[in-house]
């Protein structure tokens, strides 16, 4: 069945990633707070609609004017890639195409390197694995990307990515929808050739964090040990309720908690940050990929969580929501309202 073969493959990939030792041979070091923004072109591209435009056309001919990010010489032996977003989705049909490995990176863990030094000043936490979650979408959500750090060691473990395609919008409006949010990207091509109903992505999120033992399918089980991240309130507090009821699903229980990765800066740190560009700025930690697609900002949060143990912080859940009464609680004190 499609969606086991999707699941199966991605914690495959990962698997294989983790035990080599050799992989870290050639990522930068963490904590290196060089630039590697190179300047931002950010004007619209139209594209060719035939039918027969490749993965590989559809990348080569926008990604990479429209946002290569490369890591200067002195610090990486190669150059920065953008990720397969057919392959994020556990879809890239090329992987045995040398010409497309070269062109985009199959690897999530390159832009989420551990040094080991700083891996040793973590602290012990009270959860096993943390999900950064960064949804795309204002109106109706477009991408659901989620990358899982363990929560001791540091390391991306494997990331679950989906675009979405919205249930209660015309076809018309979903194209200007995805040319303004996606084209500029240059990933409008790969947004309609893979996004899948919110439902259909949550139950392959299901799939997937029950492949990771993360959570049962029974009455109002939260995740075990692990706990979504995101920047802000705005996901989970109002975002995925929103789009439960349009998409006439009930709120999953694994969405009931969740850690404001701004409350934990603030308390930790004792400075407000008002998102992520602000905490990445701070900790001079270098962005990569395209701001605003959701995949990179959550690789980007990813890499703030990454540093904040590193320094130190414990990360621990911030909010929780009442299934009884559907309020939210906050667990700080002191917290950016
Ligand atoms: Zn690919």
């Amino acid at each position: 069945m499609a969606l086991a073969r999707v699941s199966s493959s991605s914690r495959l990939s990962v698997s294989s990633f983790t035990t080599s030792s050799m992989l870290h041979s050639f990522l930068r070091p963490f904590s290196t707070s060089s630039s590697i923004s190179a300047p931002r072109f950010s004007h619209p591209r139209s594209f060719p609609t035939d039918v027969g435009l490749s993965q590989d056309s559809f990348a080569s001919t926008a990604r990479e004017e429209g946002d290569v990010i490369e890591a200067p010489r002195s610090t990486s032996r190669r150059p920065w890639k953008p990720m397969c977003l057919y392959y994020t989705q556990g879809k890239c049909t090329m992987m045995d195409d040398t010409f497309h490995l070269e062109k985009f990176n199959h690897n999530l863990m390159m832009d989420l390197p551990v040094n080991a030094s700083a891996a040793d000043k973590v602290k012990p936490q009270k959860l096993d694995y943390f999900l950064v979650l960064d949804l795309e979408g204002k109106v109706e959500i477009l991408e659901f990307p989620v990358v899982m750090i363990d929560a001791h060691s540091m390391e991306f473990v494997d990331s679950f990515h989906r675009f979405v395609r919205p249930t209660a919008m015309s076809e018309q409006r979903i194209r200007e929808y995805i040319d303004g949010k996606y084209g500029k990207f240059g990933v409008d091509r790969v947004w309609h050739d893979t996004a899948i109903p919110f439902g259909e992505v949550l139950q392959e999120f299901e799939d997937w964090i029950g492949g990771h033992e993360l959570w049962k399918q029974k009455q109002g089980e939260s995740l075990n040990s692990a706990a979504f991240i995101t920047c802000g309130n705005w996901d989970l507090k109002t975002k995925v309720p929103e789009q439960c009821k349009v998409s006439k699903l009930k709120l999953p229980s694994y969405f009931m908690e969740w850690i404001n990765l701004k409350d934990i800066y603030l308390n930790f740190y004792n400075r407000r940050a008002t998102g992520m560009m602000t905490m990445m700025r701070e900790l001079q930690i270098p962005t990569v990929g395209s701001h605003h697609l959701g995949i990179d900002d959550a690789k980007n949060i990813a890499r703030i969580v990454q540093r904040m143990l590193a320094d130190g912080a414990m990360i621990q859940i911030t909010a929780k929501r009442h299934s009884a009464t559907n309020d939210v609680e906050f667990l700080f004190k002191n917290r950016i309202r």
